[in-house]
């Protein structure tokens, strides 16, 4: 089933999780037990990010550097595989541009829908750790506006070969990124909207946000989408903090505020387990808040931490 029918077919704020893949070496096993206490919430779709190759600088014997390349979190499409196959729940694999070629791209999309996924997250992925700004592969997408139009292409029967008449259509439902407060990269968020309207023009069918800790955020960035045009759902997603650093480390890995409560309730103790308690409060009062305003879905960005958003669903479901 596409998203937008899941949305379309429930009355009710439905509950939707985000997993990472293991690191390499790691097996399913892991999946399965952070998965396995969630389920009983239902969530019609689980997500799978993509990690794309980083680079490492290892110090050879003679003192030189030697570049690397490394792909710490491998497997996004067998876990998609998998998940279908246990749960019987839909899997969207996040595609990035990062890395890919265009053919590459089509390649991975016809792996795709030849297993059935229905569903896909198009972004266009993060600089590489030692790369001032996001480079695309050669013969790759500089955007993800430009990913959704391949998809889109193949929707339409259209593929990169030219002599492919008649191709067979795809049928997957696009997903993209929208940050409320703003793309980082972006000069101002009326500027981050105006390409976040060329996504969906180009087909994109639902937006799953960025985190945030302030709900204030996401409502006026909803108002934004509708004001400039954008009508398709806009499932917000969230993240319980856990522990004391990420007041400063979230603000710096994902360029979002954390509001003054938060860090003062944090602040004001060095107990763990009570950081813990403040961060599931605060994403419990969150979560509430959202599901009262009638959003289509509850996004939670698990990290595996299974424990943590059972939690937290147990008094917001
Ligand atoms: P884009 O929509 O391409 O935007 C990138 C920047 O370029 C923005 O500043 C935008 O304003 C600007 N821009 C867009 N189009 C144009 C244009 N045509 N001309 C000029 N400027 C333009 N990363 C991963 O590597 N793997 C994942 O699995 C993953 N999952 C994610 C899930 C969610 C819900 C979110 C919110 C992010 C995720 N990311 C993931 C991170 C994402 O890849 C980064 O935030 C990335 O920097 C931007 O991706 P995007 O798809 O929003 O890019």
């Amino acid at each position: 089933m596409k998203i937008t029918e899941v949305i379309e077919s429930s009355k009710e704020t439905l509950v939707s999780f985000e997993i990472l893949p293991p690191l390499k070496g790691g097996s399913m096993e892991t999946i399965f037990k952070s998965m396995d206490p969630l389920m009983e919430f239902k969530p019609p779709f689980i997500d799978v990010t993509y990690h794309r190759e980083e680079f490492i600088y290892n110090m050879r014997p003679s003192g030189y550097y030697e570049k690397i390349a490394i792909r710490k979190r491998p497997g996004t499409v067998g876990i998609c595989a998998s998940i279908m196959h246990r749960y019987g729940v839909e899997a969207v694999p996040h595609l990035i541009c990062g890395g890919f070629s265009k053919t590459e791209t089509e390649n991975a999309l016809i792996d795709l829908n030849f297993l059935g996924i229905k569903n896909v997250l198009a972004l266009r992925g993060d600089a590489r750790k030692f790369e001032g700004k996001f480079i695309p592969e050669p013969g790759g997408h500089n955007y993800a506006v430009d990913l959704v139009n391949q998809v889109q292409d193949m929707n339409n029967g259209k593929y990169l070969d030219p002599n492919i008449d008649n191709g067979f259509k795809t049928d997957f439902c696009i997903g993209v990124a929208g940050y409320p407060e703003k793309h980082f990269e972006a000069p101002n968020l009326e500027l981050d909207m105006k390409y976040t309207k060329m996504k969906v023009d180009a087909g994109a069918s639902y937006i799953v946000t960025q985190m945030f800790f302030d709900n204030d955020y996401y409502f006026k960035y909803v108002d934004l989408c509708r004001k400039n045009g954008i009508t398709v759902p806009i499932i917000p997603g969230i993240k319980p903090l856990t522990r004391k650093s990420q007041i400063t480390t979230i603000p710096r890995h994902f360029f979002i505020n954390m509001p003054g409560d938060l860090i003062n309730a944090v602040d004001a103790t060095d107990d763990k387990q009570k950081v813990k308690e403040i961060g599931i409060e605060w994403c419990i009062a969150q979560s509430k808040e959202l599901k009262a305003a009638g959003v289509p879905v509850l996004h939670y960005y698990t990290m595996s931490d299974s424990r943590t958003i059972k939690k937290i669903l147990k008094e917001v479901i």
